[in-house]
């Protein structure tokens, strides 16, 4: 493996880490407190600058506008964005948008690119994603209540779904339905593309995360659908294939995210070395003592940077496999860096929140959205115990274990 950086992305990262730390960090806490929907012009502006840099969409290719970069790539520059809660969304690959992107130029039709990716990736609307429900455990999606069944040219949808990220305000919905089931159980649900004016479309509410129910694209939703009608055509890719195709936005998927996670690392540490440096705890017989001078402070600064360098080739690794042998070859390891760089990433803001004392729990600075807001990297993409076990299983399978 070469661990030198890619020529292309020691041209683009310094320019996209600029734009983070001087148009975004200065104005993350009062989008991140004053509403998402009301910073929207201020955002649209700096997304403006972004695309004239450049560097606009990581993900896709340049016919749609994009930078078009390979995965390894593409992981860096998620980390760089990672420094900003608002960095994914302005560089035009936010979740669910990006993974959406993804599967609509994949799998969709030349009138679904048309219609859906192609004003979705310019950054004209946004789209949210919506397999999980309420009533049945999101760690097993093949058990779904939500059912699509086609009447003459028409699915009509019925379903009661949550944690739909971004659905305020979204234009169209992807939805997993159950279309057959009789099927085997990964053959059972569909992909249907649901516009978000459909009659029978219910954005119940914004799901409140400890306490913050968000707004916009900053936020979850709680949907009812009931008897929305979809045209026939809107079925994403075939009938019973929503699992193989939510595999396919699984691998990259898992890159973007462990890596954006390991940029939230790289700025509580930062904010946490600042800290500990500016923090007089006193002095004695004259000379100063920052909190920076305890042991145990520099204790939790060598062990964050130790575990954050570690997590980073491990992700690094699991992106080049992807890139060079395939998603199935890399299995194993989309799964470890889940679990692995989430629970890293919680130490490490929960130090920096510590090393702040009564600050660090206050909205004065961006660690206790960080805090609140990415508990859930331990729970969505597939819970940690979930991960965990899918690891220890295939290496105890060498060993003569079967599954139980
Ligand atoms: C911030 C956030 C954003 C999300 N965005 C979306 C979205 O855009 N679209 C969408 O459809 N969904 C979304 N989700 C939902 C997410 O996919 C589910 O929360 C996740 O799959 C877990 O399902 P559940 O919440 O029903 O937990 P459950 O399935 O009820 O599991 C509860 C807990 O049980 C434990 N557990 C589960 N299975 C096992 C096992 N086999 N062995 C041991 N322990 C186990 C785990 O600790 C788990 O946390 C989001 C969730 C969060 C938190």
């Amino acid at each position: 493996m070469d661990f030198t950086i890619p020529k292309r992305a020691q041209e683009f990262l310094p320019r996209v880490e600029a734009i983070v730390r001087e148009k975004l960090q200065p104005i993350e806490l009062s989008v991140l407190h004053g509403g998402f929907n009301a910073a929207l012009p201020q955002l649209r502006d700096i997304r403006n600058h972004v695309k004239e840099m450049g560097l606009w969409a990581p993900h896709l290719p340049a016919v749609l506008g994009g930078m078009g970069l390979p995965l390894v790539e593409h992981g860096m520059m998620s980390e760089a964005l990672g420094h900003s809660p608002l960095g994914h969304f302005v560089f035009g690959c936010p979740a669910p948008d990006a993974g959406n992107m993804e599967i609509l130029h994949k799998f969709g039709t030349e009138a679904q690119k048309e219609t859906w990716l192609a004003p979705l990736a310019a950054g004209d609307l946004r789209s949210c994603f919506s397999m999980t429900e309420p009533e049945n455990a999101g760690s097993n999606p093949t058990r779904m209540s939500c059912t699509a069944v086609l009447d003459g040219d028409e699915w009509v949808i019925n379903g009661h779904k949550w944690f739909t990220t971004a659905a305020d305000g979204a234009a169209f919905a992807i939805v997993m339905a159950v279309t057959n089931p009789k099927a085997q159980r990964h053959g059972q649900a569909s992909m249907l593309i649901v516009p978000t004016d459909s009659p029978g479309y219910e954005l119940v509410r914004n799901i409140p995360i400890m306490g913050d129910p968000g707004e916009g694209w900053a936020s979850h939703g709680e949907i009812w659908y009931r008897d929305v009608r979809v045209p026939k055509e809107n079925l994403l890719g075939t009938q019973g294939a929503a699992f193989a195709i939510a595999q396919e936005r699984l691998g990259p998927g898992r890159i973007h995210h462990c890596m954006r996670w390991l940029g939230i690392c790289e700025r509580a540490l930062s904010m946490m070395c600042a800290r500990a440096a500016e923090r007089e705890l006193g002095s004695i017989r004259g000379t100063s003592r920052p909190l920076a001078n305890q042991q145990i402070i520099q204790s939790w600064i060598a062990e964050s940077r130790a575990s954050i360098n570690a997590a980073r080739l491990t992700v690094l690794q699991a992106a080049w496999k992807i890139q060079n042998e395939g998603f199935y070859a890399a299995r194993e390891e989309i799964s470890l860096i889940k679990f692995y760089v989430a629970d890293i990433m919680m130490t490490v803001v929960d130090r920096a929140i510590q090393v702040h004392g009564a600050l660090g729990i206050t909205s004065d600075t961006v660690l206790a959205y960080y805090y609140a807001h990415e508990r859930g990297a331990r729970i969505y993409d597939g819970p940690d115990e979930v991960h965990k076990m899918v690891v220890a299983r295939r290496m105890l399978k060498e060993y003569g274990v079967t599954r139980s």
